[in-house]
């Protein structure tokens, strides 16, 4: 692991766009489940029934019932090591974007300024029917919360069967296209179309470093150097190397 890792950092130090694309694995060590955990949330809500934009259009009340359970774990989460590591690499100048499929605002907390938001984000609330959006701690005391024109909000997230924000799938093609290192942290990789942001970068030649506690179909397919464990640990080790080998770049 220890070579590994080594690789990793002089792969990174050495390229002139690194890009990182999060999955719901990074958050796990924060106490968010993701989508794979036995127990938690999940179990619970099943997302092919509860994270679609159908299941919301026929039933939001039904659907809030889990959005308020989820809130609740996410509103009290605080960034772990790799959200950190992340935050402090792109500081150093290492780590120029992170793509990611999350909504928990952990990577911004954790220091990082450059994130593609690729699935939204659950700072805002809006009406799918009159557009209007609100700020979620105006709406705090209400439950479900209601637009003005009496409609139930829908958080800015994108529920399966939604598009993807243009901007957000734009620059992140755009980026992967031109990418030299990419690092895949915690996902697995089979939420489309995230799930072609490395192939893409692959096809432009980017070295491919995936962090995941399992291997997942990009391991042995166009994966370059597989890290395996906690997303925490490896980063924070990955981190530790880049500063021993590099320095601060502009
Ligand atoms: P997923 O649940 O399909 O896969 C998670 C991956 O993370 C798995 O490959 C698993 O092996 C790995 N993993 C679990 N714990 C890990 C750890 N400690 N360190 C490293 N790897 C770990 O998640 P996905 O690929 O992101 O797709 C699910 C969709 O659901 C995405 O859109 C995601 O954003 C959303 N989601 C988001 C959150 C969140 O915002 N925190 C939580 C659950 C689901």
């Amino acid at each position: 692991m220890e070579n590994l890792i080594a690789e990793a950092a002089d792969i990174i130090i050495n390229s002139n766009l690194t890009l990182a694309l999060t999955g719901a694995g990074i958050s796990v060590e924060s106490g968010i489940p993701d989508f794979r955990s036995a127990e938690g949330l999940w179990s619970k809500y099943d997302p092919a029934e509860y994270a679609t934009i159908e299941a919301f259009r026929a039933n939001p009340e039904k659907v809030w019932n889990m959005l308020r359970e989820m809130d609740a774990v996410v509103s009290g989460a605080k960034p772990n090591k790799a959200h950190l590591g992340l935050g402090e690499l792109e500081k150093m100048g290492y780590l120029h974007f992170i793509i990611t499929q999350n909504i928990d605002n952990l990577h911004q907390e954790g220091g990082a300024k450059n994130v593609i938001e690729y699935h939204g984000n659950s700072r805002t609330l809006s009406c799918i029917w009159c557009g209007k959006r609100y700020g979620v701690e105006e709406k705090r005391d209400q439950f479900p919360p209601r637009c003005e024109c009496g409609k139930i909000l829908k958080p800015d997230v994108v529920f399966f069967g939604e598009p993807i924000p243009a901007d957000a799938l734009n620059r992140s093609f755009q980026l992967a296209s031109s990418a030299e290192a990419l690092l895949v942290i915690g996902t697995s990789a089979v939420v489309s179309p995230a799930n072609t942001i490395p192939t893409v970068a692959k096809q432009n030649n980017a070295t491919i470093i995936e962090i995941n506690m399992e291997k997942t179909h990009l391991t042995d397919s166009i994966t370059d150097i597989f890290l395996q464990g906690s997303a925490g640990e490896i980063v924070d080790a990955l981190v530790r190397e880049v500063k021993r080998k590099g320095s601060f770049r502009p």
